[in-house]
């Protein structure tokens, strides 16, 4: 999927898979060193396993770095509340649409 995001050289479209996403997230985390997303000690973090893009080494799937990225926005970046996880309009960071794609299937789950 095709979004705007903030990069070292300022904005640009690109298109991102939940694994570039990521991997865009963990470079803005740390400062677009990608040397510094590699040595990330922040095992806590939810994002941790799947940094370098992958993940498949630890066999975590894809449903799991879906859960990754929700757990991250909604309790990282949102401080666990719902409300501001639900309402971020911070359209340029990379899990913005991936945000909105578990807050989606979310839905569909629950009505389902
Ligand atoms: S794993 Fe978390 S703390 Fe580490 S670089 Fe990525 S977002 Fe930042
Ligand atoms: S999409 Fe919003 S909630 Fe998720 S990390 Fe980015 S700014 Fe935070």
């Amino acid at each position: 999927m095709k979004q705007k995001i903030i990069t070292k050289r300022g904005e640009k479209t690109v298109n991102l898979s939940p694994r570039r996403a990521i991997r865009r997230n963990c470079q803005m985390c740390s400062d677009y060193l990608w040397e510094e997303v590699e040595s990330c000690q922040t095992v806590e973090c939810e994002l941790h396993a799947f940094r370098s893009g992958s993940g498949s080494e630890k066999n975590l799937n894809s449903e799991e770095r879906m859960k990754a990225i929700q757990r991250y926005c909604r309790d990282r970046c949102c401080g666990g509340d719902e409300k501001q996880y639900r309402s971020c309009d911070m359209e340029t960071c990379p899990l913005f649409i991936y945000r909105q794609r578990n807050i989606q299937n979310n839905e569909t789950d629950k009505s389902g």
